[in-house]
């Protein structure tokens, strides 16, 4: 039978119920007076639940010295009213069993607080610090929040692969797969052909499942894909990883202000979710983390982006007086600090930018009539920069390819891309969303490293 986790028994346990609980100590204190009390975490939520152990439970002597920090340990007892603060209950034991000790001589976490760096380094033990405890909890609820948005609209799952052909971006940052057995060529001192390395044919790691997306929604209406992604650049940003999750809904007949519509409804009810569900994670988050986390939140929740097209934005950027590393000029992608310019400082709120220089942008965005620019979003937040970018799509085979050749790419490589716009070809436009991001946007945590379990960075591969 499932034990009633902490949070449960925190929450709604009642004074006088037997219950038994497992999970890790976080301390221990014994008292003059021959009893311990013992705080117990199991991950179910941030605060741990008060033991007291009576120096009647069998064993008792024997046993408390190894209730460490760390160790597991199973108690039963009694549910009692606390007297002390802060906690409503706390269990009283009969029986108390270790189930496994930790060496407090060796056990990495300690009580006081470390570094984001040093906890980086012992990722098997992350979770059990209260910060990855609540990341890890609030990037549940967001996942969560994406099905649940996407379905309650009639949008359909799909996966897309995650070995692929398709340089969807085209920015040259694939990780190629490979079936060469490595070692045995190099002892026989052969060249390696990455280009021919999937059982005889190339193949990469996908960088975006739109592509593919695509041939669903144009067949079988709203979908999404919500999956790892990954991406070979060789940068060490607070908000790039080799390895992330995407999430990409991508619909027929939208065109791009209905997109637009689309990517702010979602934002909002994932803010939304998380402070209904998340708020002993958020309360921390604002104490602890960012202070002003939450009022981001409500800011985000309370007003409509601003919708705004590139042009525009360019255009307050020069005038703004703002000494910035990167260059401001019509034609140039924004960098971080631009983003956070506009929505940090000018604004205060997100921000849509929209109708960017067709030569920056990927060759399936919908061309405009003006010859300069595409049908792009992107959708920039405080403290993140760009968390969206999406766009309306190139729906007429004739631009379509131009396009693919202005950019180098050969039409026949997309057949099958390009034989969607043959038969019953519709305007239609999607996006791309990175779940690190919006964890980053919600929980204030600086580093894109420290909200996903095991981050893929250049040379970090390992656990
Ligand atoms: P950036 O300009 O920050 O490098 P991008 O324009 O290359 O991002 P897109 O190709 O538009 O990214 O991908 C869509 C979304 O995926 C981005 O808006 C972002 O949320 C996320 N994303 C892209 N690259 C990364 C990465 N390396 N790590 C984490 N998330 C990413
Ligand atoms: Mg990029
Ligand atoms: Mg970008
Ligand atoms: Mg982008």
């Amino acid at each position: 039978t499932a034990l009633p986790r902490i949070n449960h028994l925190l929450t709604s346990g009642k004074p006088g119920e037997s219950v038994r609980i497992r999970g890790w100590v976080r301390t221990r204190r014994d008292s003059k007076q021959g009893f311990s009390f013992v705080e117990v975490n199991d991950g179910s939520c941030m605060g741990n639940i008060q033991v007291v152990v009576p120096g009647e439970v069998p064993g008792y002597a024997e046993t408390i010295k190894s209730v460490t920090t760390g160790a597991s340990i199973e108690v039963e007892g009694e549910l009692k009213e606390s007297p002390g603060k802060g906690q409503r209950v706390e269990v009283e034991a009969s029986s108390l069993r270790v189930i496994g000790s930790a060496d407090p001589e060796k056990y990495p976490l300690q009580k006081k607080r470390h570094s984001f760096e040093y906890l980086r380094e012992i990722a098997h033990l992350r979770p059990r610090s209260n910060t990855f405890g609540a990341v890890a909890r609030v990037r549940n609820r967001i996942s969560y929040a994406v099905h649940e948005f996407f379905q309650s609209r009639g949008f359909l799952y799909i996966n897309t692969p995650v070995i692929t052909t398709s340089d969807c971006e085209g920015a040259g940052e694939m990780f190629q797969v490979t079936t060469l057995d490595l070692a045995k060529l190099a002892q026989l001192q052969t060249t390696l052909d990455f280009s021919q390395d999937f059982f005889g044919k190339p193949a990469s790691l996908t960088v975006s499942g739109q592509l593919e997306a695509e041939i669903y929604a144009t067949s079988l209406g709203d979908c999404y894909t919500f999956g790892p992604t990954f991406r070979a650049e060789n940068s060490n940003t607070a908000r790039h990883l080799a390895e992330f999750w995407m999430i990409e809904p991508e619909m027929p007949f939208y065109e791009l202000p209905e997109n637009m519509s689309l990517a702010e409804e979602f934002i909002k009810s994932v803010c939304r979710a998380v402070l209904d569900d998340c708020q002993e994670d958020m309360d921390f988050f604002n104490k602890r983390i960012d202070d002003t986390v939450l009022a981001t939140l409500d800011n985000i929740l309370a007003h409509e982006f601003i919708r705004l097209p590139y042009t525009e934005a360019i255009d307050i950027l020069e005038k703004s007086g703002q000494e910035f590393e990167y260059p401001i000029e019509w034609g140039r992608d924004l960098q971080s600090e631009h983003e956070r310019y506009l929505t940090e400082q000018h604004f205060k709120q997100p921000v849509i930018l929209h109708d960017y220089p067709r030569t920056i942008k990927p060759f399936y965005m919908r061309c405009n009539e003006d010859g300069k620019t595409v049908r792009a979003m992107d959708v920039l937040v405080p403290r993140v920069g760009e968390i969206i970018g999406g766009s309306q799509r190139e729906e007429r085979l004739d631009v379509l390819t131009d396009r693919m050749q202005e950019q180098d790419l050969d039409p026949a490589e997309y057949w099958w891309y390009c034989e969607l716009r043959e038969y019953g070809t519709v305007p239609h436009s999607g996006f791309g969303l990175g779940l690190e991001r919006l964890v980053q946007l919600v929980t204030g945590m600086q580093n894109i490293r420290d909200v996903i379990p095991f981050p893929r960075t250049p040379g970090h591969a390992e656990f």
